[in-house]
């Protein structure tokens, strides 16, 4: 009987073991967060125009705030946006998933929205010079960003069934924001964490906005359709933003 009970703990502990590798994944990487700060009972909500079912909201929408708000500005309640990323790495949770805010035009409807602050450049080269800078994009705050997007993975996969299935740019769903979020968070944050989530990237998807360059994700320009912008295109149409906008659509 004895024996019996040591090999049924075992085959317990065999059967709990397996299960936890299977639902981690033995490869993925660990983000960090400098520390994740919660808005979500101080943000206005009169921003959230409605609640969302989950099971219709499968992607993620990346932003420039285009100029810079540390992790110690007042004004990140404020951002439009679910969840923002401040330079020394703190994230921000500032609204419900399952909110619907006017962050990301023609994008609204099925995505969460993550403001990174900085004012970068959108090409190289090409930057909204009122917004200082450009910044380089620090890499503490790179990892908080790529923290953000496993974190909204995780719980799409615990309330709605799905994980992240599409990561777009704010330039994607509207013209006027061709710089946004830029090269250097597509390239170093999207790119890598669309592998990681095993998201299928589409630089030719536009819904209101333009494709991606070339620049944003190393590809070469005849790989492109359809018309791009130039630099004075895009600074002629864009308008940054600002703790107060919002972007309906
Ligand atoms: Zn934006």
């Amino acid at each position: 009987m004895r024996t019996r009970g040591i090999v049924l703990v075992l085959a317990a502990l065999g059967a709990a073991g397996l299960w936890m590798v299977s639902d981690t994944g033995p490869s993925r990487p660990k983000h960090k967060a400098r520390r994740v700060v919660d808005l979500r009972s101080v943000s206005p909500t009169s921003k959230r125009k409605k609640t969302r079912d989950l099971a219709d909201v499968n992607a993620i929408v990346l932003h420039q705030t285009g100029g810079l708000l540390s992790a110690d500005h007042q004004g990140w309640k404020k951002v439009t946006a679910h969840l923002g990323g401040a330079p020394d790495g703190t994230v921000f949770l500032i609204h419900p998933l399952e909110a619907y805010l006017f962050a990301s035009d023609d994008l609204n409807r099925d995505s969460i929205a993550i403001e990174v602050s900085g004012n970068f450049e959108g090409e190289p080269g090409v930057y909204w010079k009122p917004g200082g800078g450009p910044h380089d994009l620090p890499a503490a705050q790179a990892e908080g960003v790529k923290w953000a997007m496993a974190y909204i993975d995780r719980e799409l996969r615990k309330r709605a069934g799905h994980g992240v299935q599409r990561v777009w740019s704010h330039r994607q769903g509207e013209k006027g924001k061709a710089l946004d979020p830029g090269w250097q968070v597509w390239s170093r944050v999207a790119m890598p964490m669309m592998k990681e989530l095993g998201v299928v990237y589409d630089p030719n998807f536009a819904r209101g906005g333009y494709p991606h360059p070339p620049s944003w994700d190393g590809r070469e320009a005849a790989v492109l359709d359809g018309s791009l912008p130039t630099g004075e295109e895009m600074l002629a149409l864009y308008v940054p933003h600002s703790d107060q906008d919002e972007h309906p659509g």
